[in-house]
Order: C-alpha cells, then sequence, then structure tokens
C-alpha cells in the first residue's frame, strides 16, 4: 500500500510540474506575443433594441499563437492577470481599440463607440488615468466615444479607490459600463454613488430567460434598478429570438450577442455592414 502511495505521489507530481511547466511556457509566449503582434482585436457589435442601427462595439482581444491557433480571451486573460502582464496587455487593447475608432470615424461612421474591458489589476494601476488621456489625444478621439467596461466585483475591490478613479475618468468624459451586473455584492448606497452611463446585465441572466421565471423578475429588477440611476441598459450574451423579444419588452436598451453579431474581425465587420447597408 505504502508503495502504491509512493507512486500516486510521484504520478501526482509529474502531472502536476508538467501543468506548471505548460504555464511557465505560455506566461514567456504571452509576453513575447505582444511584439510579435500576435494579438488582435475583434469587434463584437452592440445594437439598439429591439432590432434597430448598430451604435457601437465592445473590442474582444484574441491571441493568434503560433502553434495552437486563435486563442479566446477566457484561455489567456486570467494568466495574464496573474502575472501583471495585463497592464501592458491592455494599455495595447486600449490603443488599438482607439486606433481603429479613428479609422471608422475616418470612414465617416463618426456615432460609434468603442468600449475596452477593464481588469482589477489595470485599474489599481495609478498610470490609468494618463494611459487614457493620452490614447486618446494619439488618436483624436472624443472622450464620449470611448466606453469603459468594468465589472461589479472591480468596481468593488477598494470601493473608494475605484471610485475615485472612475469620478476622473468621468471628468474626462469618458463613459463607464458595469459589466456582468448581478453577479457581485455591490450596495445600493454604492452604486447610486457610481459616475457609470451603462449597465450590462450579466449572460447567466439572459441564458434561461424564457424558462427560469427568478430570472425574468431578476432582469426586471436590474432594468428597473437601472432606470432609477438614468442607466442605459445594455443584455449580453443573446442567442435566440425569444431573448431578444423578452429582453426588449422587459425594457432593456441595447442588445448584443450571437443571435446579432459575434466577435468579428474588422473585415468581417465591414462585410456584415455592407449587407445590412444593401438590405
Ligand atoms: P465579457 O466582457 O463579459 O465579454 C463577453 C464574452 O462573451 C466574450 O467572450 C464574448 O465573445 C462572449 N459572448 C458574446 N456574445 C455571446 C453570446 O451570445 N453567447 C455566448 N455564449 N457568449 C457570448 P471572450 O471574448 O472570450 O471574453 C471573455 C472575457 O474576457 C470577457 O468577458 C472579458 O471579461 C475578458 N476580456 C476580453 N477581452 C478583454 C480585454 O481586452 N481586456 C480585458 N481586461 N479583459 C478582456
Ligand atoms: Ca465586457
Ligand atoms: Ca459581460
Ligand atoms: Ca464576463
Amino acid at each position: 500500500a505504502k508503495g502504491t502511495g509512493r507512486d500516486a505521489y510521484c504520478f501526482f507530481e509529474a502531472s502536476m510540474n508538467a501543468n506548471v511547466h505548460k504555464q511557465m511556457r505560455l506566461v514567456q509566449e504571452l509576453r513575447l506575443a505582444l511584439e510579435r503582434r500576435e494579438l488582435v482585436l475583434h469587434y463584437q457589435p452592440k445594437f439598439q433594441a429591439p432590432d434597430g442601427p448598430m451604435f457601437g462595439v465592445e473590442a474582444l482581444v484574441r491571441w493568434q499563437h503560433p502553434g495552437r491557433g486563435l486563442l479566446s480571451a477566457n484561455e489567456f486573460i486570467p494568466l495574464a492577470e496573474k502575472t501583471g502582464l495585463i497592464v501592458p496587455l491592455g494599455a495595447w487593447v486600449l490603443d488599438e481599440a482607439c486606433r481603429q475608432l479613428a479609422q471608422w470615424r475616418y470612414e465617416g461612421r463618426t456615432e460609434w463607440t468603442v468600449a475596452v474591458n477593464l481588469s482589477a489589476l489595470q485599474f489599481s494601476h495609478t498610470s490609468l488615468i494618463d494611459t487614457v488621456r493620452n490614447t486618446l489625444a494619439r488618436h483624436g478621439i472624443p472622450p464620449q466615444r470611448l466606453i469603459l467596461e468594468v465589472t461589479e466585483s472591480t468596481a468593488m475591490r477598494d470601493a473608494d479607490a475605484s471610485l475615485a478613479i472612475l469620478q476622473q475618468l468621468h471628468e474626462m468624459g469618458v463613459r463607464i459600463s458595469i459589466d456582468d451586473f448581478g453577479t457581485g455584492y455591490s450596495s445600493l448606497l454604492y452604486l447610486k454613488r457610481l459616475p457609470a452611463s451603462e449597465l450590462k446585465i450579466d449572460r447567466g441572466f439572459v441564458r434561461e430567460l424564457t424558462q427560469e421565471s427568478e430570472d425574468a423578475a431578476i432582469v426586471a429588477a436590474i432594468v428597473a434598478l437601472g432606470r432609477a440611476l438614468d442607466l442605459r441598459i445594455v443584455a449580453e450574451g443573446v442567442e435566440t429570438i425569444e431573448q431578444q423579444t423578452f429582453l426588449t419588452e422587459l425594457g432593456c436598451d441595447s442588445l448584443q450577442g450571437y443571435l446579432l453579431g459575434r466577435p468579428m474581425t474588422v473585415e468581417a465587420l465591414a462585410e456584415a455592414m455592407a449587407q445590412a447597408d444593401a438590405a
């Protein structure tokens, strides 16, 4: 029995080592990915409910990994957050999204907004304000056209410090969106003080909306709360026509999801827009 235990331990240790090595290698590769220009942004459109025009996009980062193909954000963002790489990575995302928005504006899409996701670590970095201000200036973007998406739990971490940063961004004219709303523990008092202009209902509530009456009640409550605080309400993860209809009836202002448009390359987005214009 002793022998078996020892073997099991070695096996465990070996597989754990393999995992650690794999992670370490990925970190090294991610460090290089920025210089090697392996990161790309995909853009997912946001629409006015129920089937109004597209008014903006959310930038979602992807990694064109040389050996593993296109990796989605979930596959490397947590690692970037753990290692601090999210700070340079996030600065690159912001720059690239603003560069692209400037290009769209040049092409006549002056009404579009671009939304960029922020991680807690970027948020606790004092340079964030300067990074945002400089990036907007570099690309000639009016601050009102940039939306920064901050999750409810990020905004709640060190609430007073977060509030001060959000306040400065707000004074700059940048719009703040509270992402994944309903998954954190914001007090209503805190929410009231947040200088946000948008609230995104977490996909988890949208998923079973048409089957679970609790989820419908929760969405209705979030919409009412958002209304009271004068926030634009966005529903994310809209995958079916039933969800689209229901969310509109519940009072959501904007919709985002695979039903209406997946995250896509700039080229694919241009093609989709051309088709929409022709229809
Ligand atoms: P998120 O901000 O909540 O973004 C929405 C995620 O849901 C995206 O996954 C998007 O591709 C996916 N999605 C959109 N519509 C649908 C739908 O109808 N159904 C389903 N099942 N999924 C949908 P993605 O791109 O893998 O991003 C995952 C998370 O990674 C994001 O969640 C965000 O928190 C983070 N992330 C992505 N890009 C960035 C970035 O540039 N910086 C930072 N800090 N985080 C990022
Ligand atoms: Ca988001
Ligand atoms: Ca979200
Ligand atoms: Ca999320």
